[in-house]
């Protein structure tokens, strides 16, 4: 180990003056589900299996951000549990030096089997994938007739101990609406706080509209028909939904506007897919190839300085609301939402 391997104290800072402290780490492209807004139906072109980050790349691309000031782990895909040995990863990491929080996003399909082992290997927290109640609208946006086993995966992974789950729901208009009560109800009486996020340009049939998006303020507007919302103060500085707790003190509910009003002023966070490239954007078009730099025999050195340098390149902002936004080459399986 160099000195690097320690956590030094530092902070890794981009040029907007915004400090990185999150680090989203794809696991695999892979994915036991086809969902609508992410997956073309058949046919998906995997990465190869060679080209994936081993354990031992990953956890040493994890331990150099730590040494810069990475503080904050994320698992995603594709679906994380499509990976082998999962918690041998996730106990590598939960002995780095400097992070303090592993957390998972995953559809929920895989963790009746493997929640406990999870929790015991070092993860702290899991956001779980689920946009409709409705078992047929569930098929229809996720073209996989699956929510008894998602359901009885969250049920499972409340009850070996995971705390604070939080459930993520795309918002998409002419879909959502008739699911968002539910689902809150859900949330309010299982304590899990569910959050919608809006539908980004990001899905692989590249069939994202405006028009399709349900917006923050429309799920807002449904959501009061029926409960009075606190707003919860400076949440936006903290993650990037934008917090509301319920009236009556029963639980929380979170919007993430990410087309309608992006929270790019507080992004955290940078991204390495499961090929080693890392992105300093989800709407980034340009990447760095660490993949690369690990199979070169770079020195940490070498990481740290490429690492740094995208860093302080980070977009500003993503550019959907302007007229030369491009959809990145990558669909969100690809990259890790
Ligand atoms: N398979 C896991 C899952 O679904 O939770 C992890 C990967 S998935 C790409 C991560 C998150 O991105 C999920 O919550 C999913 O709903 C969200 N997501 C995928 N495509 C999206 C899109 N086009 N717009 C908004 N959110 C999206
Ligand atoms: Fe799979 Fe998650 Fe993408 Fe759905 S959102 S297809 S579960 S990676």
């Amino acid at each position: 180990m160099t000195a690097l391997a320690e956590n030094t104290g530092q902070t890794l800072v981009d040029g907007m003056g915004r400090t990185i402290v999150n680090l989203r780490i794809s696991v695999t492209d892979r994915c036991n589900f086809r969902c609508t807004y992410c997956m073309p139906a058949d046919n998906v072109e995997f990465m190869p299996r060679e080209k994936l980050l081993s354990f031992e790349e990953i956890t040493r691309i994890a331990r150099i951000g730590a040494g810069m000031g990475i503080k904050r782990l994320r698992l995603t895909g594709g679906e994380p549990l499509m990976r082998k040995d999962l918690p041998t990863l996730i106990s590598m990491l939960a002995k780095l030096d400097g992070i303090e929080d592993i957390a998972m996003t995953t559809n929920a399909f895989f963790l009746k089997e493997h929640a406990k082992t999870l929790k015991e290997a070092g993860l702290k927290r899991l956001n779980i994938s689920l946009d409709a109640l409705d078992p047929e609208k569930f098929r229809d946006v996720n073209r996989r007739d699956c929510l008894k086993e998602v359901l009885e995966g969250m049920r499972v992974s409340a009850e070996v101990g995971f705390k604070s789950i939080k459930v993520n729901a795309v918002a998409m208009k002419n879909f959502s609406e008739t699911e968002i009560l539910g689902l809150i109800e859900m949330g309010r009486s299982e304590g899990f706080e569910i959050r919608f996020i809006e539908f980004m340009p990001l899905d692989s049939d590249r069939n994202w509209e405006r028009d399709k998006v349900l917006f923050g303020h429309e799920i807002l507007d449904l959501i009061r028909e029926k409960h009075d919302l606190v707003p919860v103060e400076n949440s936006l500085e903290i993650g990037p939904a934008s917090e509301y707790d319920f009236a009556d003190g029963k639980g929380r509910v979170g919007i993430i506007t990410a087309v309608s009003n992006p929270f790019c002023d507080h992004c955290n966070r940078i991204r390495m897919t499961a090929n080693g490239k890392l992105r300093t954007c989800l709407f980034s078009t340009d990447e760095t190839d660490l993949k690369e730099l690990i199979r070169g025999n770079a020195s940490d050195e070498d990481i740290v300085k490429a690492i740094k340098d995208a860093v302080l390149i980070k977009e500003p902002g993503h550019k959907i609301n302007l007229d030369d936004f491009e959809q990145p080459q990558r669909a969100m399986h690809a990259i890790g939402g």
